[in-house]
């Protein structure tokens, strides 16, 4: 109970002001369900370490899509009986113990990176999700350029990174600390592979997978 208040309060505080609907409005208008299934069928290629802790007694988003997202991750599922929608806020302890075992795994496979040679390099094995949609911008793109650093350019990474097709700079993912879409956005050149870690190409003007 002390917990759902300090949580109310601090949520509310974005909205409870003369503009507070409007903050809503901006928040709910970028929300598209096609966003969501355009990017579903990347889900099983992603290759990243992933758990999926799921409110049992969620009433929003069902069990049985957690069981979902659990298999297209290849992550293991822990339902959290009772849990609601709110899981990080009601249970953190369960969040936390999942992200730990995911931490112990992952230092364990953590020298298992793949070798250097980059086979998927060249444009006809790109894995595209959509093939036949054509996009300027990878088309443009004379000889698709590789990863020319073996980690993150930026931090050192060395796993979930994205290489530039244009220029072969090597950077970590969103979910890291961004630093292929912060070069992309700096050079403007706009298509990314994943690298050791999912298998998608991604262009950054069409903001969509290709
Ligand atoms: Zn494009
Ligand atoms: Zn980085
Ligand atoms: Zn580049």
């Amino acid at each position: 109970m002390r917990r759902a208040r300090e949580s109310t309060v601090l949520h509310w505080k974005g909205y409870d002001h003369a503009r507070g609907g409007e903050a809503l409005v901006r928040q709910m208008r970028p929300l598209r369900n096609a966003d969501t299934e355009a990017v579903a069928p990347a889900l099983p290629r992603l290759g990243v370490p992933a758990a999926v802790v799921w409110g049992a007694a969620d009433r929003f988003q069902k069990l049985r899509y957690g069981h979902r997202l659990a298999s297209d991750l290849g992550a293991s599922i822990d339902e959290v009986a009772g849990g609601k929608h709110f899981m990080p806020e009601d249970h953190p302890d369960r969040i936390a113990a999942a992200r730990q075992r995911g931490a112990a795994r992952r230092t364990a496979s953590s020298r298992a990176v793949t070798p250097y040679e980059q086979p998927e390099f060249e444009r006809d094995r790109l894995p595209l999700i959509h093939p036949g949609e054509e996009c300027e911008h990878l088309c443009d793109i004379d000889r698709l350029a590789r990863p020319r650093a073996e980690a993150c350019e930026e931090c050192g990474m060395e796993r979930t990174l994205r290489v530039c097709l244009s220029c072969g700079h090597v950077g970590c993912c969103e979910s890291w600390r961004g630093h292929a879409s912060a070069r992309a956005e700096e050079t403007g050149h706009p298509v990314i592979a994943a690298w050791r870690g999912g298998a998608f190409a991604y262009c950054y003007p069409h903001r969509r997978y290709l």
